[in-house]
């Protein structure tokens, strides 16, 4: 399963790197020789920019410039992050307990108009959306969710009466709390649950109104510490929700951080619940604990378990959410916190888990003063990219922000584009983000008239297969392709107005092709799906050679039994098996012909297969000898591994006399070019061996045990790839009729089209294999 796996994640990589690269050939791995090739990981990794819209920081400039040219600049940046190479913008879309966008429950925010809730007279979030998907960035909505203000002149009563009439919190100016010392904010209590919940709603109104592709929170919950005059922390206003609804909790900061656990919990249960394809991102401060002794990274900082009550680790051992960004803010020799000791163990804490890492990088710093001098070198950053890159959990960076990226400090803008974002990657798969066909699908009349791919007979590695789609009844439809190996789907292009797709199969196996479409903007996963079935063989190449034929009988039992008629319905049971697990199998014979060793020979070495296996019977003139053996030309490294791993299985599965696997002088081992093996079954001299060697039962038994240990000198699996049920290939005749005729079923008709060279195909086998029994 692990070869398996290695292989998959190989092809999504140089698949999507085709799919959005020029330079192709230089990105096609060599998979003749390793077939555990090693892929850049360059060509799958998140590069994502904030887009803060708070203080007008990033975006919109000004209130004052007016919409063409809020429009135009906003166009203006992301033309310039894509031109470097990014994939991803993370667009604050409330900063303030406001909105960039129409809603039911909060007011248009200031920073549009100068004026809070007033209407800009367009929305913002679509528009910026838009453009987005036009430049295929994912886009991910930043909210700050409790966040109300940090202004001290604020006024409760001021913000509630702008607030839409359909808001709960207009209801509810008591779920406001005013934290005060030195500075002053307003803030949702996150410890009444109704609280909360209108949080969770205001978000699911966006998520569902929406096509984003994730949703994001930064570091805060609970706000940063306040500090009165006399430097001592004050703290957060929050004794009366806590008397009410701490339940079991004695610990108020324990209950503090359970309201954060649950406010994140909630909400992904809901959105993953609406709309499961929206990632769930947050980006917590780049410190959880300091303390080694408490699982901490040795650092001296403050931290979000004990200062913001943000126990981020718990959102990842959970699963809530789908991927972090530390925001690890310093450099690389700040040794209060260091960046590369915090990368190394947030790259722990995700491993194994449904959650991918990417760095928060501190763009904001680069050459801006600061104790840290570091941070006056191009370099740092550079370097910090560098790092990330070697380690295999690190799965991108997101750079705080987007204008100190545009703005070019250092050169930074430059190094991307022309150096670490050279070669275009896809943002990184979430193979735990595809549900197949969940969620209550709303009818729509967007149907996939055709979905076509090219006929490459056989499908071999390294061809690139053309796939289209062809969709009525949508004005504005959106493709989707997925691939699944049998251990689950995996996008590998995702929506987008793109109706055709490339993909160049680097292994081989049984792969489903699945085309999803959709209107723009629907509420579906999808609203039509079809499949194409693919068998990309040709990893491995095999010769089989059935021993003797035709004139030459081979050996010849006591009861006039021939050893050819023997030997011929191993090797093509052999044969199907290997072909069933994917691999390429020729053979020198499949009828009772003669063929000369030198033809046996020529056709494997011009053929350059992987392996020769010549399947034999033995004779021998005393009658009491028995057992298998398999022989090896004698210098043969690689060879003696393949008998020594063929007789072993050979022996598990049939327990007959072990007469080992040894060193042999035949023609056909000594003439090959590749590791060549000569089996000898059982011995037709021998009464009892031949007349099990007589049935199809001890036949199929040998080719099973050659086969498996071909598969394990391979390091292939034995089962039939990943699929959760077996079939038993013993029906595989009987399975075969039916096989024939289930390809007349229409719904297959695509299945047939492309796999029209008599390779069976495993899941109409799995399929027709449970209708039998
Ligand atoms: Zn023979």
């Amino acid at each position: 399963m692990k070869t398996l796996r290695k292989l998959v994640s190989a092809i999504m990589a140089t698949t999507l790197f085709f799919t959005s690269a020029i330079n192709v050939t230089a990105a096609q791995p060599n998979t003749t020789n390793d077939v555990k090739v090693a892929t850049s990981t360059a060509n799958s990794e998140f590069r994502g920019a904030w887009f803060s819209t708070v203080y007008n920081r990033d975006w919109l400039s000004s209130a004052s410039i007016g919409v063409q040219q809020q429009k135009n600049d906003y166009i203006n940046k992301v033309d310039k992050l894509k031109a470097a190479g990014f994939n991803s913008v993370i667009f604050q879309i409330r900063s303030m307990g406001d909105g960039l966008y129409p809603s039911k429950y909060v007011t248009w925010s200031k920073y549009l108009t100068g004026t809070a809730g007033n209407n800009p007279g367009y929305d913002p979030l679509a528009f910026a959306l838009q453009e987005a998907q036009k430049r295929d960035l994912e886009f991910h909505a930043w909210f700050n969710p409790f966040r109300i203000s940090a202004d001290p002149n604020f006024n409760v009563n001021d913000y509630i009466s702008k607030l839409p009439s359909s808001s709960p919190l207009k209801q509810h100016p008591e779920w406001i709390v005013k934290y005060s010392g030195t500075s002053t904010y307003h803030w949702l209590n996150l410890g009444i649950p109704e609280a909360r919940q209108y949080v969770i709603d205001t978000i699911m109104e966006v998520v569902e109104n929406y096509d984003i592709d994730g949703i994001h929170m930064d570091d805060y919950f609970y706000p940063y510490p306040v500090y009165a005059a006399n430097d001592s922390k004050v703290d957060f206003p929050d004794n009366e929700a806590f008397t009410k609804y701490k339940g079991s909790f004695t610990n108020k900061a324990d209950w503090r951080r359970n309201n954060v656990n649950t406010f994140v919990k909630e909400l992904a249960a809901k959105i993953r619940a609406k709309k499961p394809s929206v990632k769930i991102g947050i980006s917590p401060f780049g410190i959880w604990k300091n303390s080694k002794n408490e699982g901490g990274a040795g650092t001296n900082g403050i931290s979000s378990y004990y200062d913001l009550y943000v126990d981020s680790k718990a959102f990842i051992n959970n699963e809530w959410i789908d991927y972090i960004v530390p925001q690890i803010y310093w450099s690389m020799s700040y040794s209060i916190a260091d960046y590369d000791v915090l990368v190394d163990w947030w790259s722990q804490q995700v491993a194994g888990k449904n959650v991918q890492l990417y760095i928060g990088q501190a763009a904001y710093k680069i050459n801006a003063g600061g104790s840290d001098t570091a941070w006056t070198n191009s370099q740092e950053i550079i370097n910090q990219i560098k790092y990330n890159r070697k380690n295999s959990n690190v799965k991108g960076s997101v750079f705080y922000s987007a204008s100190d990226i545009l703005a070019n400090k250092l050169g930074v803008y430059d190094a991307l584009k022309n150096d670490l974002y050279k070669s275009p990657a896809s943002t990184p798969q979430m193979p735990w983000k595809q549900p197949a066909n969940e969620g209550p699908k709303v009818p729509t009349n967007v149907k996939i008239s055709s979905f076509t791919a090219d006929k490459v007979t056989p499908q071999k590695l390294n061809t690139i297969i053309n796939f289209n789609g062809v969709v009525t009844g949508a004005k504005n439809p959106q493709y989707r392709y997925s691939i699944n190996d049998g251990s689950g789907w995996q996008v590998l292009q995702g929506y987008s107005s793109n109706s055709a797709f490339k993909w160049i199969p680097n292994a081989k196996g049984n792969y489903k092709i699945r085309l999803e479409v959709r209107e723009k903007g629907s509420p579906n996963q999808y609203d039509d799906m079809k499949e194409i079935y693919y068998v990309i063989k040709g990893l491995y190449s095999v010769t089989i050679d059935p021993g003797h034929g035709g004139s030459d009988m081979g050996a010849i039992s006591m009861y006039n039994d021939y050893e050819k008629h023997i030997n011929l319905p191993i090797a093509l049971t052999v044969r199907d098996i290997l072909e069933s697990r994917g691999l390429d199998v020729h053979m020198t014979r499949v009828g009772d012909e003669y063929v000369t060793l030198e033809d046996r020979v020529k056709f494997a070495n011009s053929l350059k297969t992987d392996i020769f296996v010549s399947i034999h019977n033995n004779s021998f003139s005393k009658e009491e000898v028995n057992g298998i053996e398999s022989f090896y030309f004698k210098s043969s490294v690689k060879g003696k591994e393949l008998a020594e791993k063929v007789q072993k299985s050979l022996i598990e599965q049939t327990n007959a006399n072990n007469r080992g696997a040894k060193v042999g002088d035949y023609y056909v081992l000594r003439h090959t070019n590749m590791p060549a093996i000569l089996i000898e079954g059982g011995f037709l001299s021998n009464k009892a061996e031949l007349a099990k060697l007589k049935t199809k039962a001890y036949q199929d038994k040998l080719s099973y045990a050659i086969a498996y240990g071909i598969l394990d000198y391979f390091n292939v699996n034995r089962e039939d790839v990943n699929r959760d049920s077996k079939i038993d290939l013993k029906d595989l005749a009987a399975v075969s009729a039916k096989y024939n005729t289930k390809r007349g079923d229409s719904s297959w008709s695509n299945a047939s089209d492309v796999n029209n060279d008599n390779v069976v195909d495993l899941y109409d086998l799995v399929l027709i294999s449970k209708q039998m029994k």
